[in-house]
């Protein structure tokens, strides 16, 4: 495999929309997938409305009406015609920039060797404790990278095989410099368990991030 190199995406105050039309598969199954019905039309971006305390305030959203003409009508996987029995969702996703070259996609649709900073995970921690018990690295971040067949790596959790599962405070993965530079650097290097050579596992990828790429 060519080695993917690994980028930062930073958040923006932008979010992608989306009309959802779906059903919940206990109640309505869908004949060809594994969940119920879904089907989603994108609706362009607006401006990400927040909380007091800086979350993201997904109540204050104003869904269009039933009327509106983009609303899904039909399941992507079955075709079934959704009716007024079905949910409706304004699904959205925050817009994430690199900044090397204004490059903007959501964490969804980012590519492989995206980096990024799951800031809510490290931000609800205020003892600052780190370790892959708290899914916190040594520098309070929260680091995700993206692999090559999608999988979302949570370089600072917790990893399946872990020797040390009544330990929180060693890290499975331990990292080496930052992906903000091209420098980050993954391997067993460190405070950590017996679990594997410092590589990634993910249902259909095997490989490692050597300075600042995603490599076999
Ligand atoms: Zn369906
Ligand atoms: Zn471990
Ligand atoms: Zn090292």
């Amino acid at each position: 495999m060519t080695p993917i190199k690994v980028f930062f995406l930073v958040p923006t105050d932008r979010e992608r929309r989306w009309l959802r039309r779906f059903s919940f598969s206990d109640k309505r199954p869908c004949a060809k997938r594994t969940y119920g019905c879904d089907a989603m039309f994108e609706v362009g971006e607006a401006d990400i409305l927040y909380t007091k305390e800086g979350y993201i305030d997904a109540a204050s959203r104003d869904m269009p009406p039933p009327t509106d003409p983009r609303w899904p009508v039909v399941c992507d996987a079955c075709r079934r015609p959704f009716d007024e029995k079905d949910e409706r969702q304004l699904f959205t996703k925050q817009i994430y920039i690199r900044e090397s070259d204004g490059f903007r996609c959501t964490l969804r649709d980012a590519p492989p060797g995206a980096c990024w900073d799951a800031w809510w995970i490290g931000d609800r921690r205020k003892d600052s404790a780190t370790g892959c018990g708290f899914m916190v690295g040594p520098d309070h971040r929260s680091l995700v990278v993206k692999c090559p067949d999608g999988h979302e790596w949570m370089i600072d959790g917790r990893a399946s095989n872990c020797t040390m599962p009544n330990d929180n405070a060693h890290h499975c993965w331990v990292r080496h410099g930052r992906p903000e530079d091209g420098t980050l650097h993954v391997d067993k290097n460190g405070n950590t368990c017996a679990a594997g050579a410092g590589s990634i596992q993910t249902p259909s990828w095997h490989g490692f991030l050597h300075n600042g790429h995603l490599t076999t």
